[in-house]
């Protein structure tokens, strides 16, 4: 959908100019509060869902090098800032980017924009184990890839073989799950390097065991998780040997509320959205909770949310809330 906000001028023409032919859908001005999951955040100034893999190549490798480009998966860990993102967005479209293919020795391709429910459900219906903890996590496989996502003692690295991708230049890569480097909700991923494709190695498993591992999981989340909300799930990493949202409790910011952006009561790692929140607001309460739990424990929680974007003039949030700590595009 299109915003009428203040956004950013128009490329649309100019890249007619540099690009020429696309198969996918350019919009101008895309408001990141209808397309992120807290449901906030200012204007996209070009928005890009390509058609395929080729289309992809074909407009990266025309984009002049200044222009900035972001990739999102489904947005379930961005807070994108009030201010908006100048440059291009892109995400990959379902229909070009959501194939699976189940390849021989319980080996499996699947396109970066597959959401991770589905390919987990897909998996337990071709008996193949490895691959229930997705049924947690509500993202697509191309976030899954960069963010490391894992849970219930499982994560991505621990089943993903090799993967495929376009450089910024536009240019095919693929690279191995050593290439990546991946580390706790991280990885080493080439800059600027656009997931498209995954092969993951599971093992035979039982389908209707699979279902039932799946169903309890959705249950513990749904009782100790607020799943339903608008939130972007942990807001900061565990320290090594420590729980971030034990440190929060002890720091008394379980329910800390500033307008309508809340550490969660339910579980205090969770930001929300209670509605009507600003990227603002949520960003404040996210820094109030490490000025806290950096008095009361000496730690300094590192954001698992990946924040983007630009503030509005004059509402910039400084980290740790000090006044000489600027912090810039994370
Ligand atoms: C209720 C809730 C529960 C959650 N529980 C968990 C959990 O248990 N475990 C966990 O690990 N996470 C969890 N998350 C966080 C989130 O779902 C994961 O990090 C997920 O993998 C993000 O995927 P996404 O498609 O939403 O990516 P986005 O949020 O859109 O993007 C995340 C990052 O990935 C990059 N990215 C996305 N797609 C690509 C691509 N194709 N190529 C290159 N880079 C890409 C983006 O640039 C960005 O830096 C939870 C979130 C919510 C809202």
């Amino acid at each position: 959908m299109e915003t009428e906000a203040a956004g950013f001028p128009d490329l649309r023409e100019q890249f007619a100019d540099w690009i020429g032919e696309i198969r996918g859908k350019l919009v101008h001005n895309q408001s990141m509060a209808d397309i992120t999951w807290f449901r906030v955040g200012g204007p996209v100034q070009l928005f890009f869902i390509p058609a395929d893999e080729a289309d992809l190549m074909h407009f990266l490798s025309k984009l002049p090098e200044e222009i900035n480009v972001t990739i999102m998966g489904v947005g379930s860990n961005l807070l994108v800032r009030d201010g908006g993102l100048e440059g291009v967005v892109i995400r990959l479209s379902v229909k070009g980017f959501a194939k699976i293919t189940v390849l021989e020795t319980n080996h499996v391709q699947v396109g970066a924009a597959m959401p991770d429910i589905r390919f987990a459900h897909a998996m337990a219906k071709e008996g193949l184990d490895g691959f229930t903890f997705y049924r947690g996590i509500p993202g697509g496989i191309g976030g899954a890839l960069y963010m490391n996502a894992g849970c219930y003692g499982t994560e991505t690295k621990d089943r993903m073989v090799s993967l495929r991708g376009v450089t910024r230049q536009g240019e095919p890569i693929e690279l191995t799950n050593e290439q990546m480097g991946y580390h706790y909700r991280k990885s080493n991923a080439p800059e600027g390097v656009i997931f498209t494709s995954a092969v993951y190695r599971g093992f035979e498993g039982d389908k209707d065991v699979l279902e039932r591992r799946m169903r309890d999981l959705t249950a513990t989340r749904e009782e100790s998780q607020p799943t339903k909300h608008k939130t972007g799930g942990s807001t900061f990493k565990n320290p090594e040997g420590q729980s971030s949202w034990k440190l929060i409790d002890d720091a008394g910011c379980r329910g800390l509320q500033i307008g309508n952006a809340q550490m969660s009561e339910k579980h205090c790692n969770f930001l929300l959205n209670l509605g009507g929140a600003s990227a603002h607001d949520i960003e404040t309460v996210g820094e109030t909770v490490r000025q806290k739990v950096r008095e009361k424990a000496g730690i300094d929680l590192v954001w698992e949310i990946r924040r983007m974007g630009k503030f509005e003039p004059g509402r910039e949030v400084h980290e740790f809330l000090g006044e000489d700590v600027f912090i810039g595009k994370v």
